[in-house]
């Protein structure tokens, strides 16, 4: 069905988000262009943002398709200048905005002790510098149109459990929720609510090129998922929706998790279901 909306948005009453300019890093795939996706359809203008050019295509040929409202710039979100310099442009072109979803992401499994500091920088420069520079650049230009704005940051449940092979990614996304906390206090006043989101395992090209390579490994990870399956990209994208509805407009601060229950299981252990064999009672006990 070629104008069936996407999954995510089938939720949502139409014209959700009507009148709103909304910027989604890394929204070329992925989460990011799932998200993205359901926000043009549901009539936000939507401008997606990252390095290769290559990854908008699909995005604006659906949109020029579908007729919604839709653009892409190239950015590193690494560099504080070229981010600035992006909003600046953004607002001169779309005239203001009012969602930003900080998804852009880099990450691969690697043992702590032979992760070279290009390796650490380079996660900690996407994921944690990036989601600075874009909430400060954009959030600049929201205090001063002074309507208010919203932004979601996505983040990972091993913020706060820790996870082995992922030092860099886990450190820097505990960085991003302590900075979705603080900004929300901060930016309160300023009517902008800032959120996170933190996915389970789910299925992308950039996740399965550098997290599963394998379907044995893949198969590892659905084992410990109490929910028994990885997460959609769909599923996560309609709570991710959710979070910058207006109606969501008392929530701030907060970290939806949509993860089957995995960051509840991090070292579990009792296998669930389990019946423990005791040794026969004695008296004295
Ligand atoms: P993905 O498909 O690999 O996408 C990552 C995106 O980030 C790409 O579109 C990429 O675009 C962009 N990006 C990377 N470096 C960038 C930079 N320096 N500047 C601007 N954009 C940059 O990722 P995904 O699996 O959908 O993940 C989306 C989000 O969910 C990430 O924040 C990730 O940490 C989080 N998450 C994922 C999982 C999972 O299982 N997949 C689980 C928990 C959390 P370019 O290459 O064009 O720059």
């Amino acid at each position: 069905m070629e104008n069936e909306l996407p999954e995510p948005a089938r939720f949502f009453r139409p014209g959700t988000f009507d009148g709103d300019v909304s910027v989604v890093t890394g929204g070329g795939t992925g989460l990011g262009l799932e998200i993205s996706r359901s926000l043009a359809a549901l009539g936000s203008t939507v401008i997606i943002a990252s390095r290769t050019s290559e990854h908008h295509a699909a995005f604006l040929d659906e949109g020029r398709e579908r007729g919604w409202n839709v653009d892409a710039i190239e950015l590193d979100v690494r560099e504080a200048d070229e981010v600035h310099a992006a909003a600046k442009g953004i607002v001169e072109k779309h005239g203001k905005v009012d969602i930003l979803v900080n998804n852009a992401a880099g990450n691969f499994v690697c043992p702590a002790e032979k992760m070279s500091p290009r390796a650490w920088r380079a996660v900690l420069g996407i994921v944690l510098d990036g989601t600075f520079y874009c909430s400060r650049s954009f959030g600049k230009h929201m205090i001063r149109r002074g309507e208010g704005g919203r932004m979601l940051n996505v983040v990972a449940t091993y913020a706060w459990t820790g996870m082995p092979g992922v030092a860099h990614s886990a450190s820097a996304k505990a960085g991003v929720w302590a900075l979705t906390k603080t900004l929300a206090a901060e930016w309160a006043r300023f009517r902008i609510n800032i959120n996170s989101i933190a996915p389970g395992p789910f299925q992308s090209d950039g996740a399965r090129a550098n997290l599963w390579p394998n379907e044995e490994t893949a198969e590892k990870i659905r084992e410990s998922i109490p929910l028994g399956r990885f997460a959609t990209r769909e599923e996560v994208a309609r709570h991710s929706l959710y979070l910058l509805t207006r109606e969501a407009g008392y929530v701030t601060g907060d970290c939806m998790v949509v993860d089957g229950g995995l960051s509840l299981s991090a070292g579990r252990m009792w296998e669930p279901g389990a019946k423990l064999e005791r040794p026969p009672r004695t008296k004295d006990a």
